[in-house]
């Protein structure tokens, strides 16, 4: 357990999944019904763009800081709501400033989106990190953070008594066997609630672990979103990435269509995106 999302935070990756994941929260919660949200790898919860973490891989300045500096104007209202999120959060907990300092994860994007009377539920396993979110969200009420597992809490929680769930499933990928376990985690997850929303972050290093796992899910309603920085590099850095939501809530494709084509253009020359919806239809480049 050596991952710290802190080195990686507002990366290429956290613009694809956090766009993706308020896009999500906001049409989920534009139905007048209750929602239940599982966060099963939700880290620290904040980051210090400005810390050591950060400034060592310069991903955040490669990823976020690009997309801070556009303009508003023309920019897809996904992305642009993602932005405005990213900076009320800076704007509440970072210093004052001008230049962006905090960096929202995943737990703090959804606090954010969360009305009265949905549930949140964040698990992180590593023990730094776990206690680090829980600091995060000391004295706030409408979040349950547990040092735990995320897993195994899919089977623990589904199905909320809501009946309406969003489940972001983000591992490091650490382990070789994460694609197994993620397997039969969905698996069990859709058992347990067949119309939840599953987001599930995933790299795209190994073609052929992504291909066995996502057919896998050849019998689901799923939207799988990807985005390329170009060439892969010798150092074998990550340089692409996907998300895949199962279920997803109606007009999401819409907004990523839009969204991911324009992060991709201020990713540098040869970053590219896809949205492709079925296991029978063709990758659309955008
Ligand atoms: N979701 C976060 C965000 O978007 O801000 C980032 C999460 S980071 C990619 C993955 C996290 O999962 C790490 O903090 C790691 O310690 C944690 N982790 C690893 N295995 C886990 C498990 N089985 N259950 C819960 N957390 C785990």
């Amino acid at each position: 357990m050596n991952y710290r999302h802190g080195y990686h935070a507002g990366n290429f990756a956290d613009l694809l999944k956090h766009t993706a994941l308020c896009e999500l929260l906001r049409l989920l919660t534009a139905k007048d019904k209750k929602l239940f949200v599982l966060d099963t790898h939700a880290g620290a919860g904040g980051y210090d763009l400005a810390g050591s973490q950060a400034r060592r891989t310069g991903e955040a300045e490669a990823g976020i800081g690009r997309l801070m500096s556009e303009s508003r104007t023309g920019m897809p209202a996904a992305v642009a709501r993602y932005l405005a999120a990213v900076q009320a959060y800076d704007r509440k907990f970072g210093p004052p400033g001008g230049v962006l300092h905090r960096y929202p994860g995943s737990p703090r994007l959804v606090r954010a989106a969360l009305r009265p009377g949905d549930r949140f539920l964040a698990c992180e396993r590593h023990p730094e990190e776990a206690l680090l979110l829980k600091r995060e969200f000391a004295g706030d009420r409408a979040v349950e953070v547990r040092q735990a597992d995320g897993y195994r809490a899919i089977k623990a929680t589904l199905p909320p008594v809501e009946r309406r769930a969003l489940v972001l499933i983000d591992p490091p990928f650490e382990a070789t066997d994460e694609f197994e376990v993620l397997t039969w985690a969905v698996r069990h997850g859709l058992r347990r609630l067949a119309t939840g929303c599953f987001a599930i972050w995933y790299p795209i290093k190994d073609e052929a672990a992504v291909a066995s796992f996502m057919a896998s899910l050849a019998e689901e309603n799923y939207l799988r979103l990807e985005l390329d920085l170009g060439p892969r590099t010798p150092d074998g850095k990550l340089a692409a990435c996907g998300l895949v939501v199962i279920n997803p809530p109606w007009k999401f494709e819409e907004a990523m269509r839009e969204a991911l084509p324009w992060i991709a253009a201020r990713l540098g020359d040869g970053a590219s995106s896809s949205v492709f919806a079925s296991p029978s239809e063709v990758p659309a480049q955008a």
